[in-house]
């Protein structure tokens, strides 16, 4: 019999393809990826490599020197995963799970945040504690200190968060963290942080530097376009790597996987290049769409969040009429992906009909 834990645990519900609708191009605007391929040279490198018929690198020794150089911090505070979430995984396993008195420990996190979070710590046998975002989609970081007990072990702070969009501020941030009991750990999920342009924003780099109970968690899958390959990464000081090692799952990371990210790291000016690029269409979709009234988040990520409350399924099934597939959570929002320059356009258009709709009815 499986644990009684999966019973209570949520479904991932990754985000769907968009339905074909006649006359139109399909566009997926649901799993907050890339619209654009990996750059030409990753492509290049990685189908020339052969050497599959051998376990890759489980320590990832090359890219942890690329990444080392490219952060300015020294490879040993670097553990790399299948994806940020494998990485995630590793922290948890070390860290939280079922206590030597059989009461599980406490991992607090925001929410709605991303939704592999619940998953994950129930899998490691914690408890999640979930504090509310604010209105306007932030991290009530005060309601979340405030729920640190004897029992917590981690917080997972997302900046920006998935899926409302705002990032966290560089003071508020470690406000936090020396409030906290330094034997908790704070994870700082920084999976779009290349999108960022909030001036104010944490670089969860600079804290790590700072405090030995910070975890950074960084990824390929969205600025660097390589979501399906599954590499990422965490940095920590030795005090918590030494431990993530051991929890770390080996071979992790494919020799392709590995590969594609040093050389998107080596050509990292096209990818800032790409990554600008969806940043000028994240400022047009938000401005487009304050423009007729939409009140929306700060959106520092790759993505749009339309608190639609109960609306949100029936706006995403106008969309799919549209051929656009956006991620619902029913009665909460709806989470938009900045895509393909048509795709936001068809987007805009959808809301300003729908606007004018709700106007007449
Ligand atoms: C997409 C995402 C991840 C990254 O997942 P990978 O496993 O690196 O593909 C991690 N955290 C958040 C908040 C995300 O939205």
């Amino acid at each position: 019999m499986p644990r009684p834990v999966l019973d209570r645990l949520p479904r991932y519900a990754a985000g769907k393809p968009p339905a074909a609708v006649e006359g139109l191009a399909s566009y997926k605007l649901s799993s907050n990826e890339n619209p654009l391929p990996p750059i030409p040279a990753v492509v290049d490198a990685i189908a020339r490599q052969t050497d599959f018929n051998r376990y890759p690198d489980p320590l990832s020794s090359r890219l942890r020197t690329v990444l080392a150089e490219f952060l300015g911090v020294p490879a040993e505070d670097i553990v790399t995963g299948a994806g940020s979430l494998g990485a995630l995984n590793q922290i948890l396993a070390a860290f939280a799970g079922q206590n030597e008195d059989g009461k599980p420990d406490e991992v607090i996190y925001a929410w709605r945040s991303f939704e592999a979070y619940p998953i994950s710590v129930g899998l490691a046998g914690a408890e999640s504690v979930r504090v509310p975002v604010t209105a306007d989609g932030r991290h009530d970081l005060d309601a979340m200190a405030a729920a640190v007990s004897a029992r917590t072990k981690v917080i997972l702070l997302c900046t920006p968060n998935n899926p409302t969009g705002p990032a966290l501020k560089a003071a508020e941030t470690e406000a936090f963290i020396r409030s906290v009991p330094a034997d908790v750990v704070v994870v700082i999920d920084e999976a779009y942080q290349e999108f960022v342009r909030a001036g104010d924003a944490v670089d969860g780099i600079t804290l790590y530097r700072k405090y030995p109970n910070v975890v950074v968690l960084r990824t390929f899958s969205k600025a660097h376009g390589l979501a399906g390959l599954r590499v990422g990464y965490s940095v920590s000081q030795p005090g918590l790597t030494q431990y993530l090692r051991v929890a770390a799952t080996p071979f992790a990371v494919s020799q392709i996987a590995e590969k594609a990210a040093i050389v998107s790291l080596q050509n990292h000016a096209q990818v800032v290049e790409r990554v600008q690029r969806l940043v000028d269409e994240r400022e047009r979709v938000t401005a487009g769409l304050r423009s007729i009234g939409w009140d929306v988040p700060d959106a520092q990520g790759n993505f749009v969040w339309l608190a639609l409350g109960a609306e949100s399924a029936g706006f995403a099934e106008l969309a799919g009429a549209q051929a656009l597939s956006v991620r619902a959570f029913p009665g909460e929002g709806v989470r938009v992906s900045i895509g393909e320059v048509e795709a936001n356009s068809r987007f805009l258009r959808l809301c300003a009909d729908y606007t004018k709709a709700s106007a007449t009815s």
